[in-house]
């Protein structure tokens, strides 16, 4: 029984002096909580901290205020584009240029002839169009607020054609239709959830149509007894009507991923070459840069996107130019050096005989207490963010049973640096493709630590 004497209770004051260093307002706080956590204990009768165990309680409490809560993570899911996780690694160059523009003032929209004020789309327009052969390109925060901005600087107030199969939902709140009704544009639905004809196209089209609509189906595909005409023939009916094609890609990728041993997933050069108006996609998916939308396409409905309102709400900072700048010139590249230089290519890149040998190299620096074992087994990665939803790539990993893979798993993902892992079965299985080069030091620290405490 202690001495529940609250004259024993360290000073608030007191714990404040001890934490040098932190915010005042930080260490005020932290104090306050653990005196009143100690008064409280030493009123059910428990000890009274000292005034050393007190300060060491408030700093442990301090430092987790102070902490980013954006805790770094080891990927080990082998999901290549995870969203929760960020998206795409970047690139060395890209993280590079937006250091030095993060870090200073830079030309953003400065025209230096004139002496006035530019355009910011200027950093990425010229890479965009030579590597994709759009006429011109413009840049919003994210592919849903590129797919909003088209539809309302090209159809708000007029309709919109698009496919029943089409009317999808990405991820989160973003819907086909909401975006549509969004933008201000009446939605016509053509066609059946499986199939849709070109001639159901055609017979929606009026003099109130203000553009077709093709949307990629990204996270979800039909089978089966289905299909909807080529963007070639969208295209094709398009012009007959005098009414503009927008292909909303998704991951939009810029480079043919069979070069990575991977089926091929629509490219922006194609939709572009087949004559689309306006092609959309992300920045962060297959492109692997920051967080971004791309608009690319006629130069005449580009400049009409360009001088929205809702383009300047919209629009991307510095940091974003400075990284879609350095991820797209690799684009200018080959395949060859897209896998040596971006981190999301080199990825696709590796080989299930090297991602079994990084396991192995894994399961080597491992001491597991007894009831938990691992061995290196194939696997499957994904590409992720919608790309490609069912095509796993061969790979291999550590697959590591235990009493509760959940409780592993759960112990993982809540420490620093977290771990994220899938679980099947009775064990946690950790995927070496999307593990970067050097984090297998703290990837086995970490997991001989939760096994130990959890079974040790
Ligand atoms: C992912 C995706 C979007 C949304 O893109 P964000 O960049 O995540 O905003 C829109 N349309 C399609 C077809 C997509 O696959």
């Amino acid at each position: 029984m202690g001495d529940r004497d609250l004259r024993n209770l360290p000073p608030v004051h007191g714990v404040i002096r001890g934490l040098e260093g932190y915010p005042p307002s930080v260490a005020r706080e932290a104090a306050r909580v653990t005196v009143e956590e100690a008064r409280n204990r030493l009123l059910a009768g428990e000890a009274c901290p000292t005034l050393e165990q007190a300060v060491a309680a408030a700093a442990d409490r301090a430092d987790s205020f102070m902490a980013s809560t954006m805790t770094s993570v080891i990927n080990a899911t082998g999901v290549v584009l995870h969203t929760a996780l960020g998206r795409a690694c970047l690139p060395d160059a890209a993280v590079e240029n937006i250091t030095r523009v993060a870090t200073g003032y830079a030309v953003l929209q400065w025209d230096r002839q004139a002496g006035g004020r530019g355009h910011r789309d200027a950093h990425v327009e010229k890479l965009l169009t030579e590597i994709t052969g759009a006429e011109a390109a413009t840049v919003a925060n994210n592919n849903a607020g590129a797919s909003l901005l088209v539809l309302a600087s090209l159809a708000a107030g007029r309709e919109v054609v698009v496919s029943r199969g089409q009317l999808v939902e990405i991820g989160g709140a973003f819907r086909i239709p909401e975006v549509m009704r969004q933008s201000g544009c009446t939605m016509v639905e053509v066609g059946c959830t499986n199939r849709t004809h070109l001639e159901d196209y055609r017979e929606a089209l009026s003099d109130r149509t203000a553009a077709i609509f093709r949307v990629h189906p990204s996270n979800y595909r039909i089978r089966g007894f289905s299909g909807e005409p080529s963007l070639a023939e969208l295209v094709a009916l398009g012009r007959e009507a005098g009414v503009p094609v927008i292909d909303d890609l998704g991951a939009g990728s810029l480079v043919n991923l069979e070069a990575f041993g991977l089926p091929a997933e629509p490219t922006v050069q194609q939709s572009i070459r087949t004559g689309a108006s306006v092609v959309t996609c992300s920045g962060d998916k297959l492109i692997g840069g920051p967080q971004a939308g791309i608009l690319l396409g006629l130069k005449t409905y580009i400049e009409k996107i360009r001088k929205h309102p809702l383009a300047r709400a919209l629009r991307v900072c510095k940091l974003t130019l400075a990284g879609l700048e350095a991820t797209l010139k690799l684009f200018l590249e080959d395949p060859g050096y897209l896998a040596l230089h971006h981190p999301v290519y080199r990825m696709f890149a590796g080989t299930p005989g090297e991602m079994a040998d990084r396991a192995a190299a894994l399961l080597e620096r491992l001491s597991l207490p007894s009831g938990c074992s691992g061995v290196v087994e194939e696997m499957g990665s994904y590409v992720g963010s919608g790309a490609l939803p069912d095509t796993a790539i061969p790979s291999a990993g550590l697959s590591l049973s235990c009493p509760s893979p959940d409780d592993l798993a759960l112990a993982l993902r809540s420490g620093s640096p977290a771990v994220a892992v899938r679980v099947e079965g009775n064990a946690v299985k950790l995927d070496m493709r999307t593990v970067l080069p050097g984090q297998e030091d703290a990837l086995a620290l970490r997991l001989n630590r939760e096994t130990e405490r959890l079974w040790g």
